[in-house]
């Protein structure tokens, strides 16, 4: 699947392919599940498919296309956290950088991808540095990452940085059409999933997923009106998985964050009626703060989600 949208950061790319002023190294920051990982792979595919000339495109078809895709392409290594892994091994950069010793099989570029290039703790990251600091020959390095927040200022100021940004719901919702999704149904998913064409495809793919973000927002909706009692079996009841801890948040902070934009707008519609703007902005804040304590920190969840449930 060709990525969808992001025509602006695509432009840039395809004017450095033009004008053969491709940097070594790139991060591509913004939201998660914009297709960031998909433009940077277009991008390399662009650099190395043999039947397009000198800019964005590329034929799906000859070797490196093909290959590039099913990642066995030899000049090409894409890093991501292991299975049930939270972080980025130094060990995987050890690998890269031996293997981007040997020389290039086709004495063409060497190319990397790091997804989620903030989950390498700061020895990693130094140790990624080193790389960064000194390329050998040919390479382009690509850090793909939704906090960039987290990467050295040192990382950061050797790389160029291509800001990515959510997707119009109307281009969501066109491409959910175009995979078949009835009309009512793309509209509905569109308008939940926050421009983020990945979370989308997955509403459309897995109704469970859709079934569970509703049920967030009723679980929500109950706690607001609940007694401290319930909140915290609430809490200990729910903070036990990462990753639907960390999804429960994201989903409750998009909602909090159309209710307030609700409450400024037009307060006669608000369903938050006991709730002050400033109380909304105070509960925003925290959901903020927890999802960093879960994400960067070794936080007890059942704690972090304690602090958030005094607060709704
Ligand atoms: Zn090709």
């Amino acid at each position: 699947m060709n990525s969808i949208g992001h025509k602006t950061e695509k432009g840039l790319l395809a004017k450095l392919i033009r004008n053969d002023t491709v940097p070594h190294a790139f991060l591509f920051s913004g939201p998660k599940k914009i297709g960031k990982k998909r433009v940077a792979l277009e991008f390399i595919k662009s650099i190395s498919c043999t039947n397009s000339g000198n800019d964005w495109g590329f034929c799906d078809n000859c070797y490196s296309c093909r290959n590039l895709e099913s990642n066995t392409f030899p000049d090409f290594i894409f890093i991501k956290p292991e299975e049930d892994s939270k972080d980025i091994k130094i060990e995987q950069i050890r690998d890269m950088q031996e293997r981007f010793t040997l020389t290039s099989f086709g004495g063409n570029y060497k190319m990397v991808v790091v997804d989620d290039a903030h989950l390498m703790n700061q020895h990693t990251q130094n140790s990624f540095l080193k790389f960064l600091e000194e390329p050998r020959g040919k390479t382009i390095i690509i850090l793909v990452s939704d906090r960039p927040d987290m990467l050295l200022p040192t990382i950061r100021s050797r790389v160029q940085n291509i800001k990515f940004s959510i997707l119009p719901k109307k281009e969501i919702e066109n491409h959910l059409l175009s995979l078949g999704e009835e009309a009512e149904k793309a509209k509905e998913i569109a308008a939940i999933s926050s421009g983020q064409i990945g979370k989308a495809v997955e509403y459309h793919e897995n109704p469970e997923r859709k079934e569970w973000f509703d049920s967030a927002i009723k679980d929500l909706n109950m706690l607001m009106r609940a007694n401290l009692g319930k909140k915290f079996a609430y809490s200990k009841e729910n903070s036990e998985n990462y990753e639907s801890l960390v999804e429960m948040f994201e989903v409750w902070e998009r909602y909090f964050r159309k209710e307030l934009l609700i409450k400024i707008m037009k307060p006669s519609e608000s369903r938050l009626e006991k709730y002050s703007i400033l109380k909304v902005k105070g509960i925003l804040k925290k959901i903020s703060q927890s999802k960093n304590l879960i994400e960067s920190t070794n936080s007890n969840k059942k704690l972090v989600l304690d602090g958030l449930m005094m607060e709704l």
